[in-house]
């Protein structure tokens, strides 16, 4: 192993010897009559947790999202609003089963997908919102669930960034007719790779069953009835999540801390703004993120790279998919919150491993960075 250990890392998760056990025990025995178990009971558990009715643990938040939208009967010809910030995977299965993604800015208050820009956003050829939970914040689920229940709108919750947070006493993964989740290696609680798809709507719930395991026929053996996917999550991994949704409040706890600890130390840099967290809602804050004032102009590739030299991590934040290669859909004049707020932002280091030291000193060297480019811009 490279030795990185003097570097803090921006990202990562925490991993006792609970876990190490719970997955020892499932390459033990999670085969021939238990080759199911672990999964089901990760499952229930999570269900239990986000107080859905329905889990499927798949192999990623992306083959989560591709089923949400082929289970909810999304095609080719329809069209899927979606912020335009957020981390790419929100998007690309919208490509996958042929529909077009519209892009709709963000709410400078949440940072999450704003309501009055999905009401500009709707078409004659709308048939679902994909709301995400930017960073662990929550959009203003009320809004959005009356806007898509007068249009008929389906609406999936993206929660990959936010286990833990709630919106009104009811947890991130509970909104809308399918809620999903990523446990990759980054996110709050990982399986390595992973992902969970929640609903309450039995026809969803049995429509995902099939699609991710090939199509088979449940009364016949090795009968396909339809060419589906082959997306199924392992025994291993399921022990893994299942032991790290043990530990689910401590690891959400300690994502808060972090935070604290950020804005405590950084409270009097009034060029920064921290994540928010909008009245009635608990944010898990999965990364502390910072947005520099503009009038800085320290633009967030200048940043990380400033940290880079000090062996600090930091990450941009997310580019409007709408400005990338992968899409460069035309959006000119508006989502003008995500192209003004965009250019400045960067996620801090908020590993699970950190302590309050590696905190404070990632704030003192982000002081530091202001306060020269306070002088240089001057
Ligand atoms: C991480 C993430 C995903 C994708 O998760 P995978 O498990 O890597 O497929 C989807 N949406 C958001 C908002 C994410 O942060």
């Amino acid at each position: 192993m490279s030795d990185k250990s003097s570097r803090i890392p921006v990202a990562g998760p925490s991993i006792t010897e609970l876990e190490v056990s719970y997955v020892a025990q499932a390459a033990r025995d999670g085969w021939f009559a238990n080759s199911n178990f672990y999964q089901e009971q990760f499952e229930a558990g999570f269900a239990s947790y986000v107080n859905r009715k329905y889990a499927v643990c798949l192999p990623s938040c992306t083959a989560a999202i591709h089923l949400a939208l082929l289970s909810l009967e999304i095609k080719s010809g329809d069209e899927v609003i979606v912020p335009d910030i957020t981390w790419i995977a929100s998007a690309a299965p919208i490509s996958y089963v042929q529909a077009t993604p519209v892009f709709a800015d963000i709410d400078p208050k949440s940072w999450c997908i704003s309501t009055d820009s999905i009401i500009e956003c709707i078409s004659d050829r709308t048939k679902a919102v994909i709301a995400v939970d930017l960073y662990g914040a929550m959009p203003d689920y009320e809004k959005i669930t009356s806007i898509c229940n007068d249009r008929n709108l389906v609406l999936i919750e993206d929660a990959a960034q936010a286990i833990g947070s709630s919106y009104r006493s009811r947890k991130a993964g509970s909104f809308g007719d399918v809620s999903v989740f990523s446990f990759h290696g980054s996110k709050t609680l990982t399986t390595g790779e992973g992902g969970m798809l929640v609903t309450d709507r039995e026809d969803i719930y049995k429509r995902v069953l099939f699609l991710r395991d090939h199509g088979r026929s449940s009364h016949r053996l090795f009968w396909n009835e339809e060419v589906a996917f082959k997306y199924k999550m392992s025994a291993m991994q399921a022990a893994l999540g299942y032991a790290q949704l043990q530990r689910i409040d401590q690891l959400v706890q300690h994502k808060r801390k972090i935070f604290h600890w950020y804005r405590e130390a950084l409270k009097d840099a009034k060029e920064v703004i921290l994540n928010p967290e909008i009245e009635g809602c608990i944010n898990s804050y999965w990364m502390t993120t910072a947005i520099i004032d503009s009038s800085l102009n320290l633009d967030k590739e200048r940043t990380v790279t400033l940290f880079s030299r000090h062996n600090i991590d930091c990450r941009p934040f997310f580019y409007p998919l709408s400005s990338m290669p992968a899409y460069q859909s035309n959006v000119s004049g508006k989502n003008t919150v995500a192209y003004t707020l965009s250019p400045y932002g960067v996620n801090l280091p908020s590993a699970l491993s950190l302590s309050e030291n590696d905190v404070l000193k990632v704030a003192d060297c982000f002081k530091a960075i202001l306060k020269s480019n306070r002088i240089t811009s001057d």
